[in-house]
């Protein structure tokens, strides 16, 4: 990687946001875009199909499962994971540390696989990351909230729900935990997280 690049990282700390799957990170860091524009959200690869209403390199960059594999090789994801257990999912490295780069309050919304590997790779990028836990108010209401998108089936319900569980059980890896009580007031906290450390009032 460019040397400048990599110097001028870290001067603010990226935000990586987690949560267990269908907790909503989704939404709040929709609601955070539309509130705070100035906000750089990461767009992910994935090998997953679109879901109706999601576009090309605006939602995620879609890709075949052999695209992905070249990028992979290629070195240009800062974190890959394989979500569910079905899809490859990976965050694309350079347009990151430009963001951060620029001063830019730049944020990653990737599952727990991927937040661990950021912690892996974070000292050889030369990154400083704050990493945030979006929780539900409660497992049952986790549980509501996977039945209620409606966008899967019965197994793959089944396995987000595994998932879940292990996810919630990693909350004390995290530097801030954020309850996700409603869309607004999670935004609100989150964006408040990243005023402080970016020094916006
Ligand atoms: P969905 O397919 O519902 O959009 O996302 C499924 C899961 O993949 C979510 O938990 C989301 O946070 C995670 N995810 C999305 N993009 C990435 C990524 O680039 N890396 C990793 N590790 N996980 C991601």
């Amino acid at each position: 990687m460019d040397n400048a690049i990599k110097e001028g990282a870290g001067k603010r700390r990226l935000i990586v946001l987690t949560g267990p799957t269908a907790v909503g990170k989704g939404t709040v860091e929709a609601k955070l875009r539309e509130d705070h524009p100035q906000v750089w959200v990461s767009v992910s690869a994935t090998t997953r199909d679109p879901r109706p209403g999601e576009v090309n390199g605006v939602t995620y960059w879609f890709m075949t499962e052999e695209e992905f594999a070249r990028k992979q090789r290629e070195g240009m994801f800062l974190e890959t994971a394989v979500v569910h257990n079905m899809a490859h999912y990976g965050t694309p490295l350079e347009p990151v540390m430009e963001h951060l780069e620029a001063g830019v309050p730049t944020i990653l919304e990737i599952d727990l696989q991927g937040a661990r590997r950021v912690r892996e790779r974070a000292a050889e990028l030369g990154l400083e990351v704050l990493y945030v836990f979006l929780a539900p108010p409660s497992f049952d209401e986790l549980v509501k909230r996977l039945i209620g998108r409606g966008t899967e089936n019965e197994e793959q319900r089944r396995r987000r729900l595994e998932t879940a569980k292990v996810e919630l059980a990693a909350e004390n890896e995290f530097d801030v935990t954020i309850v996700n009580n409603t869309v607004e007031q999670a935004a609100a906290d989150l964006w408040n997280v990243i005023a402080e450390e970016y020094g916006i009032r």
